[in-house]
This record gives structure tokens, sequence and C-alpha cells, in this order.
């Protein structure tokens, strides 16, 4: 599986299947707490006493009740549910093997649909299912047999046990394809939706919306957010010489140079026709700068083949980071663009940084001065 997935794809995948898993193990032992009591009855009905019926069923209803209610806290340990579900498995097996020596079959079916149920839930691939075929048949029977019961009736016992842990395996399986198959088409839509088709960067409502996230998590750590704008010089000019088609190989070309310059919990998107933006978490204006004249640098060394000669590509970068009291990122985006403008106006192939506004009531410094050789406006 981790082939068809790549490494954050699997992560979800997992943690989908997981609240899958958790759902069906819930579903499982509230199915063998109704089951339990509706078959007290039957067990009255064969002339069992009630004083050794009712412990086992309560204790069992207990133990799956206490499984229910830790599925239910979403913050709960997941090993820890497991734990109470393997228990729900061993009451199951417990009570499908106590009805298996009657001959009131009826009464291990409670037990059953619980071991069926949570073994689905414990196993969503066929491999972990093989364990719970193990865990349930195996161990029990070295057991009964190192305790000298017959072994015709162990095996036959068994049988019975190997058939439904057998069932669950392909219930698994067949789960497990289904959901994997969902997901895949799921999150190739999600993609194609999110993506700009050209250059395979996010495309611009991606960008917003993934800019809105970074915001909310600012506003909670106060970590430092810069926006970066990019505009590729004289495109027009590219275009009309050397055609449509080398103009969107050069935009591909200076997305390939934009990509190693976004770490991983940046946000790098084509928002228009030449225009590129970084979301660069975590980086203060000075970062910012620093980063637009990696790219700028990276951009101008870029020498496009084209038909005559080769397309020289240079690009204007306009930085500014979100202010504390942001709460959307048009505000920043207005920044980053004004210093954009003014980079083209100052000839082009340049990066311009416009200062974070101070919080209200904060003294404000000289309007426009120079740091480290980069222009502040
Ligand atoms: P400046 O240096 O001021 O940015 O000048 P410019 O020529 O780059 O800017 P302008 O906005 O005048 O031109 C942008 C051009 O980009 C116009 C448009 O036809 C072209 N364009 C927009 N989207 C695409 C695209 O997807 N592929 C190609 N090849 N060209 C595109
Ligand atoms: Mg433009
Ligand atoms: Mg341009």
């Amino acid at each position: 599986m981790r082939t068809l997935l790549c490494c954050d794809e699997f992560d979800a995948y997992v943690k989908r299947r997981r609240i899958l898993a958790r759902t069906i193990v819930r579903a499982g032992f509230i199915a063998g707490i109704a089951f339990n009591m509706l078959f007290l009855l039957f067990d009255s009905w064969a002339d069992l006493p009630l004083s050794q019926t009712l412990p086992l069923r309560a204790t069992w209803s207990a133990v799956l009740l206490s499984g229910v209610l830790l599925t239910c806290i979403p913050r709960s340990h997941d090993g820890l549910a497991w734990m109470v579900g393997a228990a729900g498995c061993v009451g199951a097996w417990v009570m499908a093997r106590i009805t298996l020596m009657d001959t009131n079959t009826l009464r291990h079916v409670p037990g059953l649909i619980t071991l069926f149920i949570a073994a689905v839930g414990m196993a969503p691939t066929i491999r972990s299912a093989a364990y719970v075929i193990a865990l349930l048949v195996v161990v029990p029977t070295i057991t009964l047999l190192a305790g000298g019961m017959e072994p015709v009736r162990v095996l036959e016992a068994d049988a019975f046990l190997i058939m439904a842990a057998l069932m669950c395996a392909l219930v698994c399986h067949l789960l497990e394809q289904g959901q994997l198959r969902a997901f895949l088409a799921e999150r190739a839509l999600e993609r194609r939706a999110s993506t700009d088709a050209l250059t395979g960067l996010a495309n611009r409502e991606h960008f917003f919306r993934r800019a809105e996230g970074e915001l909310a998590r600012r506003t909670r750590s106060g970590a430092a957010l810069a926006v970066l704008m990019m505009d590729v010089d004289h495109f027009k000019h590219v275009n009309d010489t050397w055609g449509h088609d080398a103009g969107d190989r050069v935009l591909t070309a200076v997305a390939e140079q934009l990509r190693p310059h976004a770490r991983e919990t940046d946000v790098l998107a084509r928002t228009g026709g030449e225009e590129f933006v970084l979301l660069a978490v975590g980086a203060t204006l000075g970062d910012a700068v620093e980063i637009g004249e990696r790219i700028r640098a990276a951009v101008g060394a870029l020498r496009v083949s084209a038909d005559p000669g080769a397309i020289p590509v240079t690009i204007s970068v306009g930085c500014t980071t979100v202010a504390p009291d942001d709460t959307a990122i048009d505000p920043a985006l207005k920044r980053a663009d004004h210093a954009l403008y003014q980079a083209k106006r100052q000839g082009r192939n340049r990066v311009m940084a416009a200062p974070t506004p101070p919080l209200e009531g904060t003294e404000v410094r000289g309007a426009a001065l120079e740091e480290g050789g980069h222009r502040f406006l």
C-alpha cells in the first residue's frame, strides 16, 4: 500500500482507516451488549440458572461497554481501546467455547457476532486478520488440548471458529480494498482541484484555503509568517517573440526553480498567468528578503532553450510579513503587491520589501529605509 500512496497520503489514509476501525469496533461492542442481554432469555429457556449466566453476561457486557466508552472519547488511546476489544474477543471466544460444548448452538451467537465485528474492526488488513485467526484459534486449541479435552471436540469447535475467522479475513480484505479505492479516487480529485495544471504548483484557490489555515495557526502560536509575490519580467515579450508554447515552458521552468525554496510547511502557488506567491511559514521580513534574493538569482540563471537561441528569464519579487493583528491574508498580499510594483518600477529583476505596519499605538519610524543592501519601502 505504501507503494500506492506517498508518505503524507499514507498517514492520512491510516488516520481515516483508524476512524473506520473505531466505528466498526464500537458497533460490534454495542451489538454484543444487545445480544448478550437478549440471549439471557435463551439461557433461561435452556433452563440454565440465572445465577450462572447473569454474572458471565453482565461481566462481558461491562467489558464491551468500557470498549464503547473508550472508542467514544476522541483523544483516548487507541491501544487501550484495542486491548478492551481484545478482551471482548476473548469473552466472545469463551462464550463460543462454552456453547459449542453444549447442544444449544443459539447461545454462541452473541459471542460470534462480537468476535466477527470486533475482529473486522481490529484487523483491517488480511495479514492482521491472520494474526487474529492465530490468536483466537491456535492458542486456545493448544490450551484446551493441554487441559485434556477430547481432540475431536476441540477440532469440531475449531472448524467453526476458523470459518468465522476466514469470513472476517474476507470482509477485512474487501473493506480495505473498497476503502483504499475510494480514498485514492477522492485524493486524485482533491489534487486536481487544488493544483495548477501547467506547473503542478498549488492554484489560487488552494493558496487562499491554506493561507487561511496558516493564519489561524499563527494566531495561536504567534509565529512569523511572510508573503512573497513574484512576477516574471517582460513575459509578454517572451510570448510575442518565441510563441505561447515557449512561454508555457518558461513558466514550468520558473516553477521548478521556485520549488526548492519552499519548505514542506510553506505554500507555493501560481496565482495568475506569470505570477507566483510563496507563503513562508516562520519567516521574518529578513528571511523573506533572503528567500526572495535566492529565488531571483535561481530564476536569473535560467536559460530556456528556444528557437532561435535561449530565452533569458528574470523575476521581480515583493515581500512582506503578516501583521500580528491581521485576521486575513489580503492586507499582507496588498503590501507585497505594492512592493512588487515598486520592484518593477525601479527596473525589475529585484527584491523589494514592505515592512509590516506596527501595532496600533506603537511609535512609527521613518517611511523608507535601506537595510543589509536590500530596499525596504
Ligand atoms: P512585467 O515585467 O511588467 O510583469 O511585464 P509582463 O509582460 O510580464 O506583464 P504583462 O501583464 O503585460 O503580461 C503578462 C502576459 O502573460 C500576458 C499574457 O498573455 C501572458 N500569459 C498569461 N497566462 C499565460 C499562460 O498560461 N501561458 C503563457 N504562455 N502566457 C500567459
Ligand atoms: Mg503579471
Ligand atoms: Mg510579468
